[in-house]
């Protein structure tokens, strides 16, 4: 699409500040850099026209109609903490970020009814505590909550470390409050779980990176926090023992069974040998493979973790299991988990790590792993896997550190050969080159290649029908031409 004038950025944003006030339209370089910056570093000098805040929904509508009227593109963006480029601006300083950090309210919750209202601009961990403090669990668990968003969460249909048992946050919405592109409201905040009066329309907008419209506010499912925790952690052979152990746990434990993450010995031991506070849980061997299990009964029932100990010593002597550790306080359940947790920021220290977040049928997890090494080594000899992710739900997070004699930037260039490689393997076992993190800018070539002409054909209508100027989060997930 064309670049709005510069006098017609200038007019808007004489309109904008009357409605937001001084203060909330963000126009210095010094103070716009933090919604301009990407973070994973892939795209550099990204520039918004200003960064609009309103302070309620009725603020955001004007914003919104006001750049229609000027035809100036706009980006809703909530914590920033996306990982495909789908929230910040293209370079050339012709889009307004609509932020909605100021809208933080928690609207109602009601413990009877399972459900809670909030603004989009609440981050996840407000969330997750406003229901803990009225004895219920929002169980969306990532890494960033402490700073994205649920409207960021909803635009990028978040999914985490519980999506097993609860879903990603396509199942864990009821209702929501949308400001569409021509700035009209749409009052979706409906707390019903049956409703049979015609289309979804709210599943447009999770997982939207905010291509149709603002979420300015969401019902949200709630649930009852669970009676216990067991927490566990195994030493294995293979992908394919840890399948094995899946089953077994899935078939004990049925629903309860929350967490089932996987880590190479590689990932396990970039952690104990770097972060002081982390421990080898299990120090009397070197295992290939490790997974971490969560089970969260709903009951309290004592014998239960008997049980899980006499399935796990089953697979022990059926030498299924090499090893495992069952957490036995809060505390040592915190240090298993750490290690999951510090796995994320430990794959910084072998240097440059080419990423890749997809999912297949969880049966085919292991030939994905065998089958992926092959075609990097063959991409970069000598680069070094780092696989690790959400076993339970077929969703890996592929990452492959560079060779340790070869140059940051020497590697990074060969990101899209690589991409390519691991991306045709996912697609030919039936997987999907994105699992949880989205298309944003970083993917849209990659999904254009492998998604069905019909898909993307439905997908431009939908844009088209409901932004027919493009002017909402343009060139991000669905091209429009
Ligand atoms: C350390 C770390 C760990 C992470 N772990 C996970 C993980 O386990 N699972 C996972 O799924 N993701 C994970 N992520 C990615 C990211 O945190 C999620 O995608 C998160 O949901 C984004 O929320 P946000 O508020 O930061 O959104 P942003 O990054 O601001 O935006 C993301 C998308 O949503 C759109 N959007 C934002 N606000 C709105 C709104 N109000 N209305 C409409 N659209 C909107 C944006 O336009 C963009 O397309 C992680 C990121 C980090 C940095």
């Amino acid at each position: 699409m064309k670049a709005p004038k510069t006098d017609a950025i200038a007019s808007a944003k004489v309109e904008i500040v009357k409605i937001v006030g001084e203060p909330y339209l963000i126009d210095q370089d010094s103070e716009k850099a933090a919604f301009e910056h990407e973070w994973r570093g892939h795209y550099r000098n990204l520039k918004a026209a200003f960064v609009a805040v309103p302070g309620n929904t009725q603020e955001v509508s004007s914003v919104v109609k006001i750049c229609n009227r000027f035809k100036i593109p706009m980006i809703p963006q909530g914590g920033n903490t996306g990982l495909v480029a789908a929230g910040v601006p293209h370079g050339e300083g012709s889009e307004v970020i609509i932020s909605v950090k100021r809208l933080k309210s928690v609207r109602s919750i009601d413990p009877l009814e399972n459900t809670i209202v909030v603004d989009a601009g609440c981050t996840l961990q407000q969330v997750q505590d406003a229901a803990d403090d009225a004895d219920r669990l929002f169980p969306l668990s990532i890494g960033s909550q402490g700073t994205c968003q649920i409207g960021g969460n909803i635009g990028s249909n978040a999914g985490g470390i519980t999506v097993l048992r609860y879903g990603n946050m396509r199942e864990l919405v009821l209702g929501l409050e949308v400001v569409l592109p021509d700035g009209e409201i749409w009052h979706g905040l409906r707390r019903l779980r049956k409703d049979n009066t015609g289309y979804d329309l709210k599943q447009l907008f999770i997982g939207g990176e905010g291509t149709l419209g603002v979420v300015t506010a969401a019902v949200l499912k709630l649930f009852p926090k669970p009676a216990a925790k067991i927490t566990g952690f195994l030493g294995l052979e293979s992908p394919h023992h840890a399948l094995q152990c899946l089953s077994t746990l899935r078939e004990s434990s049925g629903e309860w069974l929350t967490s089932f993450e996987i880590m190479p010995r590689a990932g396990v031991e970039l952690v104990i040998e770097n972060y002081s506070a982390c421990r080898d849980p299990l120090p009397d061997g070197n295992y290939p493979w490790y997974v971490l299990f969560e089970i969260a009964p709903s009951t309290k029932n004592e014998a239960f973790q008997t049980d899980i100990e006499a399935i796990l010593a089953e697979g022990f002597e059926e030498e299924l299991i090499l090893d495992a550790v069952i957490a036995q306080s809060e505390q040592q359940s915190a240090q298993l988990w750490q290690i999951r947790e510090t796995l994320v920021e430990a794959q910084k220290i072998p240097g440059a790590s080419i990423k890749h977040d997809v999912s297949v049928p969880v049966s085919k997890v292991p030939e994905f792993l065998e089958r992926a090494y092959d075609v990097c080594q063959k991409v970069v000899p000598g680069c070094r896997p780092l696989p690790f992710g959400h076993l339970g739900d077929g969703n890996i997070h592929y990452n492959v550190s560079q060779p340790a004699d070869m140059k940051h930037e020497n590697y990074m260039e060969f990101m899209h050969a690589m991409n390519e490689e691991v991306h045709n393997i996912v697609v030919e076992l039936g997987g999907s080159i994105s699992a949880e993190h989205g298309i944003g800018y970083l993917k849209i070539a990659e999904n254009l290649r492998f998604k069905p002409e019909i898909e993307v054909t439905l997908m431009r209508k939908i844009k088209k029908a409901l932004d027919p100027d493009g002017l909402m989060n343009p060139g991000k997930m669905v091209p429009i031409d």
